[in-house]
């Protein structure tokens, strides 16, 4: 079989990687940061279609994604449990994510008993995904199923020539290494603050704020609350706005008021991969297979993604 070299090392590269090394293929990461370095280190994460198109196609990468999460839950050293989790609307319209979770996780079509007051909206179970153990736990899976790393970025689609076969999980950076004008950053701020098993956890699936660019969410991890957060277009820098975190602590506690009494222990920001549509094809000049562009979803469709990629990476080698 071929070699497969994937570029990245995020949660696209690591779970296409270890789904290729799954069905017999030798595969190397190239990447320019380590895993701990990227986009994919600062999310929350819950798993929950947001900030990724088309949404047929997502719908179908993140069901298959929820069956392998929901497995993967079985198993504590990864990181992964299925919790109850409250999305919140402003609209009583069928949200078009609906159809990714399956019926028996549907807990109810209001948000009620979950706080002081009801909203509208559904209460569901899905995956939470701790990643400072999910990532590390990808990264061992990853090894031992005989994988290597090597740190390098690529600067130059020559380079690509070394390889028989490269699979692009460059997240933002694909925009620089494939002049690709479709993609764009949306930045993300998050704060983390202590953790307190009575919080549960909830997403405004709408936006508002001054530019319409915030939006309240509560991932209840075990090292820390998670609260967001932000999504602003085309903003490309990484520095945390002091202020604008009291305002996520400010209007995450009018949905959970015990939050404003948890020590803050951190603050991140993130650019998360904005594009289009997710680019998920052979690339049709270079010996290149591309997964990239998830939006707000990288965790939430990655092993529906790895998916396609096998069945790419099969078809161009064939
Ligand atoms: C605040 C925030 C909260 C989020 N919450 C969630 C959530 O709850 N659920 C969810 O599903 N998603 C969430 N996301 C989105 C998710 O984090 C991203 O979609 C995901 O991390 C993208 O992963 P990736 O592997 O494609 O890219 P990245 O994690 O950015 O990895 C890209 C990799 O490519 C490498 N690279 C780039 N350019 C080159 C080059 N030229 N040569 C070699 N290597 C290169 C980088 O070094 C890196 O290793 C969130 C994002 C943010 C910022």
């Amino acid at each position: 079989m071929a070699d497969l070299t994937i570029l990245g090392s995020g949660v696209s590269g690591l779970t296409s990687a270890i789904t290729l090394l799954e069905h017999g293929y030798d595969v190397q990461i190239v990447t320019k940061e380590k895993t701990e370095e990227t986009t994919s280190a600062v999310a929350g994460a819950i798993w929950f279609p947001y900030e990724a198109r088309p949404f047929k196609k997502v719908n179908a990468w993140s069901l298959e994604s929820f069956n392998k999460f929901k497995a993967l839950s079985k198993d504590a050293s990864t990181g992964i449990s299925m919790i109850d989790y409250a999305i919140i609307l402003n609209t009583s319209e069928k949200p078009w994510w609906l159809q990714s979770i399956p019926p028996d996780h549907i807990i109810s079509d209001s948000v009620s008993g979950f706080y002081n007051k009801d909203y509208s909206g559904y209460i569901v179970n899905i995956p939470l995904i701790e990643t400072p153990v999910y990532l590390p736990w990808l990264v061992n899976h990853f090894k031992s199923l005989g994988g290597s790393f090597s740190i390098r970025e690529i600067s130059d689609l020559d380079e690509l020539n070394e390889f028989d076969l490269a699979i692009n999980c460059t997240g933002l950076g694909a925009k620089k290494l494939f002049g690709d004008t479709e993609m764009y950053p949306i930045q993300g701020q998050v704060v983390r603050v202590s953790p307190d098993s009575s919080v549960r956890g909830m997403a405004t699936d709408f936006h508002f704020g001054k530019n319409s660019e915030e939006m309240a969410y509560i991932i209840p991890r075990k090292d820390g609350i998670i609260l967001g957060g932000s999504a602003r277009l085309d903003v490309d820098s990484i520095k945390p706005d002091p202020e604008f975190s009291s305002r996520i602590i400010d209007y995450n506690s009018e949905y959970e008021q015990k939050l404003k009494e948890l020590p803050v222990l951190e603050t991140k920001v993130g650019l998360r991969p904005g594009r289009s549509e997710i680019r998920l094809e052979k690339d049709p000049n270079f010996s290149v297979v591309h997964n990239y562009g998830h939006g707000g979803a990288g965790y939430t469709v990655s092993w529906g993604c790895a998916n396609s990629v096998l069945e790419l990476v099969r078809k161009s080698l064939s």
